[in-house]
């Protein structure tokens, strides 16, 4: 993936990939995570982008690939410490995302205190539709989220149930990034995330964003 489609026909150079962790907490307790106090940050490399239509390679290295649906935000504003009263200024659109994880590569390394880069940011890890413009978006602290593998019902939730809203998440990561235009946040996802399969088909779908599709080869 070269480039950002913004479904007004704009286009952008993708900027870095911050995800955020455990900002649900019907996924933190269905991973057995302590509640963080400070927002759980981290980076998956541009080379992790999947184009929507795009065929998800497993890693031979690790044996559990988690499918996490998340709400996209791309950055289309420049700032730093930003504050959550003009966060939404920031915001060019909003797409669905996948933020998948090898989730057994990852306990094992966060077990030894290690960072768990290599279970987040591998090749075909963020397949990531194009994004509705900011202003299309009425309330994006209030969006269904739904994701089936094989047509069947894996994660349910809404963008009401996160711990941060859009604009503390925006806050906080610009506390220790600056955040720049093409920039792209995951803000998290509810429960039910399970193991991918070769072969699956999975369709994750946001109210109003719209629709990504891809397979595991
Ligand atoms: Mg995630």
């Amino acid at each position: 993936m070269r480039q950002i489609t913004i479904n007004n026909g704009e286009k952008l150079n993708p900027g870095k990939i911050v995800g955020l962790g455990r900002n649900y907490l019907d996924h933190i307790r269905e991973l057995g995570n302590p509640v963080p106090e400070r927002a759980v940050i981290f980076c998956k490399p541009q080379s992790s982008l999947l184009e929507n239509g795009g065929t998800i390679i497993l890693p031979d290295f690790a044996a559990e690939c988690h499918h996490e649906l998340e709400l996209a935000v791309l950055i289309g504003k420049c700032g730093k410490k930003i504050v959550a009263e003009q966060a939404l200024e920031h915001i060019a659109g909003y797409g669905v995302a996948l933020d998948l994880t090898l989730r057994d590569l990852q306990s094992e390394l966060k077990d030894k205190g290690l960072p768990w880069d290599i279970a987040k940011g591998f090749d075909t890890s963020c397949p990531l539709s194009a994004f509705v413009p900011a202003d299309q978006i009425a309330d994006p602290n209030n969006l269904n989220l739904l994701l089936k593998v094989n047509g069947e019902v894996r994660q349910q939730g809404n963008t009401a149930q996160m711990m941060r809203s859009i604009e503390e998440i925006i806050a906080e990561v610009s506390i220790y990034f600056t955040l720049e235009p093409g920039d792209i946040i995951l803000t998290g996802t509810p429960a039910g995330v399970a193991k991918l399969n070769s072969g699956d088909m999975l369709e994750g779908s946001i109210d109003q964003v719209g629709t990504l599709k891809v397979s595991v080869a």
